[in-house]
């Protein structure tokens, strides 16, 4: 007998697919498990912070979709969401806002959705509405496209939408005059952005056509905010189990080694168990835990960075899934929220989308990949929009994706190139914003990132290789969960709230 503690199953993370296996387990009334966590918090990628009389979010921020998604549910029967989202909503066009959640309605665009360039100057509606038109089409053509004609070859989204997108515009306006050439390259460079948000990729060629339409998107509305949070839908599906949820959630406790055994004398794990099925868990504050079945939820950021240290030994790992963990895109997006004295905007502004007008610069793709970007001087660029928090009147949240380096930077420098930036696209002096909240997903080991996609070269069945168990030959077995493991919701919170119940209900299965 070792002096260890044991237990039959182990979950790592307290993000929700972590929560989601945990509550699975007491619902089911299956104890015999703990839930470690590195930070003192739960929630991972949902981090939802209490400010003054409001709240901010770092993370996830919206529900997406309403038809058959668990997490709507358990918002809209605990009404943790405006009770206007019983209905399933549609967006007026549902077309043009499908991709980006922009609702763009004609009368009021203008006033809701300011489109400015760095002069200063609003670009034409005319142009916005044909471009936007085009390249929201040649967006559903290459989802179409991944579907109807499965490459061999992948090729790169970006190249793909362009091409596209000028077939389509030139049917509407004369793109071999350069100044109209240059708008929609300049447009095609903002809605790029959005989609990087989207998907956390640096570009969108770093996409892959080949598996686009892998995501499948929920019915209804994608951008339902909790009234009090997303840390709300947590509490709420803790809630009913919370003493027991508390008892088997231990906070700092940092997994760094999952040691199996190798079946020979002087493995290391036999320093710890004779027991070959088990396996041996060394967190970084020395604890020791025996158990015979993990639920992994780390991020794929993490994996990416650890896994060849983390499982030992790491030939336990089959080639493929190393090689998945490689190949899967997982990137950074992050806020930047500025907290202003009063606000220097109108108050019916929906968002304001910065429209960068100078492409003499450097040819379209390479600013689009960030070649010979020099990161220091242009982070801001990568900034897409600007929108008003709906939970207070003095706050912007300002999105970014496409470079991380402005985590490195201080509050001060943060706010004084917004304020430069913002004063050139509004065109007037705009007040210093007196706080800044920035979520930093990139620099914190824990995430490495923010959430994952299908990259350029990736093959259809990764997430599923991903997300499958690995058995030792002595019957030890680490489930994957965690967002990136849902084949058709990865990057949502309700792919990793799928992804918990169903590692969960594997071992319940087999309990
Ligand atoms: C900026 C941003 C905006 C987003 N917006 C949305 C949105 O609007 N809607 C939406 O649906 N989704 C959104 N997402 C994605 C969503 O937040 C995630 O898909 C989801 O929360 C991931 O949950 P998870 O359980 O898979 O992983 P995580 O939340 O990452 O949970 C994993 C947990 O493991 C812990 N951990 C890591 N390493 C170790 C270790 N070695 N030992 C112990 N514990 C460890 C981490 O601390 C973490 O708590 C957003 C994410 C970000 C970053």
């Amino acid at each position: 007998m070792s002096n260890y503690q044991s237990f039959e199953t182990v979950i790592i993370g307290a993000g929700m697919s972590g929560i989601s296996a945990a509550v699975n387990f007491l619902k089911n009334g299956y104890e015999n498990f703990l839930l470690f966590e590195a930070s003192d918090r739960i929630g991972g990628r949902i981090h939802t912070i209490d400010y003054e009389d409001g709240i901010l979010e770092y993370g996830a921020q919206f529900i997406h979709g309403q038809v058959d998604n668990p997490i709507y549910k358990i918002a809209i029967e605990n009404e943790l969401i405006d009770e206007y989202y019983k209905e399933i909503l549609y967006e007026s066009d549902e077309d043009l806002s499908k991709h980006n959640g922009l609702k763009i309605n004609l009368e009021e665009k203008e006033r809701l959705n300011l489109f400015l360039n760095e002069n200063g100057n609003k670009i034409d509606n005319n142009l916005i509405e044909i471009a936007f038109d085009c390249l929201n089409r040649s967006i559903r053509l290459a989802e179409k496209y991944s579907i109807t004609n499965p490459l061999d070859q992948d090729l790169k989204l970006g190249f793909f939408i362009y091409e596209n997108f000028l077939n389509l515009a030139k049917k509407f306006l004369n793109i071999k005059d350069s100044e109209v050439k240059n708008n929609l390259d300049c447009l095609f460079l903002w809605r790029c952005k959005i989609e990087n948000v989207e998907n956390s990729c640096n570009s969108v060629n770093d996409l892959s056509l080949k598996n686009f339409s892998n995501y499948i998107e929920l019915k209804g509305s994608q951008i339902i905010e909790p009234k009090r949070g997303y840390k709300s839908i947590l509490q709420q599906i803790i809630q009913n189990y919370e003493q027991k949820f508390e008892q088997k959630l231990k906070f700092k406790h940092e997994l760094n080694k999952i040691l199996l055994c190798e079946n020979s004398s002087d493995c290391k794990h036999s320093k710890f168990t004779k027991d070959p099925k088990k396996i041996v868990l060394l967190f970084n504050n020395e604890n020791v835990v025996l158990c015979e079945k993990i639920i992994l939820t780390v991020s794929l950021g993490f994996l990416k960075e650890n896994i060849k240290t983390l499982i030992d030994p790491i030939s336990y790992v089959p080639l493929e899934k190393l090689e998945v963990i490689e190949r899967q895109g997982y990137g950074t997006v992050n806020k930047i929220i500025l907290e202003y004295e009063t606000p220097f905007w109108d108050d019916n502004l929906e968002t304001i989308n910065l429209i960068w007008s100078d492409m003499d610069r450097e040819n379209l793709f390479d600013r689009l990949d960030h070649v010979n970007f020099d990161v220091k001087k242009r982070w801001f660029e990568d900034v897409c929009s600007f929108e008003p928090s709906i939970n207070y009147d003095n706050v912007l949240i300002g999105w970014i994706c496409g470079n991380s380096y402005h985590e490195s930077l201080s509050d001060e420098e943060i706010i004084n190139e917004c304020t430069l930036n913002l004063g050139k696209f509004f065109n007037k002096e705009i007040p210093k914003a007196k706080n800044v909240f920035r979520s930093k997903w990139n620099s914190n080991p824990l995430f490495n990132g923010s959430y994952s996609f299908y990259s350029y070269g990736s093959q259809p069945d990764d997430i599923d290789i991903l997300a499958r168990p690995l058995i030792t030959e002595n019957g030890a077995v680490i489930y994957f969960a965690g967002e990136a493991t849902h084949p058709e919701f990865y990057s949502t919170v309700h792919g990793a709230y799928l992804s918990g119940i169903r590692e969960s209900n594997r071992i319940l299965e087999n309990s």
